[in-house]
């Protein structure tokens, strides 16, 4: 049955190991001929990090959208999914052959597993499927929300120190050769520089008392992304991504209703290893 409990609430520090390119829309952010503008806050945010400081129109951010897509899909290898997928898809007399491979390479849909209760199902009919067996049957609210992370102000300061007022990212230039004539093809993309900070947060909702077993494969999908990329062009260097300073805060129920002594720090700066490493022992003790 479900039952709300509380919520983990994951705050963290993600920082550029090599540029950053998140794609925005091009309209908005004319610059010279770019062909690749990165995401960037339309309009400025005043105490955006509750210091007092304000995040300037143009400064670049990491949608939570492109987080959690990033770790689902991971996490969607990493577990068998999309395996999962292709085989479901395969056997599947319903499907046309030329819509196949859309279907297998989509999210999964099974709203059975723990991707599909953390992240959600976007399927509808399956739902509806699996509440016709019962309660017990269908995934329940998605878990996990991944709030936008915005560049801290220590990251804002060096960027402007380094590049000037309301600049904040670089154009790196990519050549194609042609193989025979061997001219160049040169295009630009912008990019967030390597070695900026962004401070995010995401929430974890317990509905389940197993639930909480959930809560690792989020820290999982953060582990697999720091080998992989965020954003664009990540075979070709952009992206590495590193998470540090993570604090696990747990706020059970009695939190929301106005006992504030009950939330619990789980973890406070901590690496992401140290977490995965004693995750388990620190949640017997809830
Ligand atoms: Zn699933």
């Amino acid at each position: 049955m479900f039952n709300y409990k509380g919520s983990f609430i994951i705050e963290y520090t993600l920082k550029a190991l090599t540029g950053l390119r998140i794609g925005g829309s091009k309209e908005q952010f004319e610059i010279g001929g770019l062909d690749n503008p990165v995401i960037k806050v339309e309009v400025e945010i005043p105490d955006y990090d509750g210091n007092g400081n304000t995040l300037p129109q143009g400064a670049p951010y990491i949608p939570g959208s492109s987080l959690k897509g990033k770790m689902r899909s991971l996490l969607e290898w990493l577990n068998g999914n999309v395996e999962k997928m292709i085989k479901k898809v395969k056997d599947d007399k319903n499907i046309k052959d030329e819509k196949k491979v859309d279907k297998a390479g989509g999210a999964c849909t099974c709203g059975e597993c723990e991707i599909c209760k953390i992240f959600g199902t976007g399927d509808a009919e399956r739902v509806k499927e699996l509440a016709e067996k019962g309660i017990d049957f269908i995934p329940g609210p998605p878990r996990l929300r991944v709030f936008d992370a915005y560049p801290t102000y220590e990251t804002l300061k060096r960027l402007k120190d380094a590049l000037g007022e309301n600049i904040f990212t670089e154009i790196k230039t990519e050549n194609q050769i042609n193989r025979l004539t061997s001219k160049s093809n040169p295009r630009k993309v912008e990019r967030v520089p390597a070695g900026a900070e962004f401070k995010g947060t995401m929430v974890f909702d317990v509905y389940k008392d197993e639930d909480k077993d959930l809560l690792k494969v989020v820290f999982q999908g953060m582990k697999c992304l720091e080998d992989h990329y965020l954003g664009g062009y990540g075979s070709r260097g952009s992206g590495k991504v590193k998470f540090k300073d993570i604090t696990l805060i747990w706020r059970p129920k009695e939190y929301y209703l106005g006992e504030e002594e009950k939330e619990r720090k789980l973890f406070e700066n901590n690496q992401l290893n140290e977490i995965l490493k004693n995750l388990s022992e620190k949640l017997n003790t809830l």
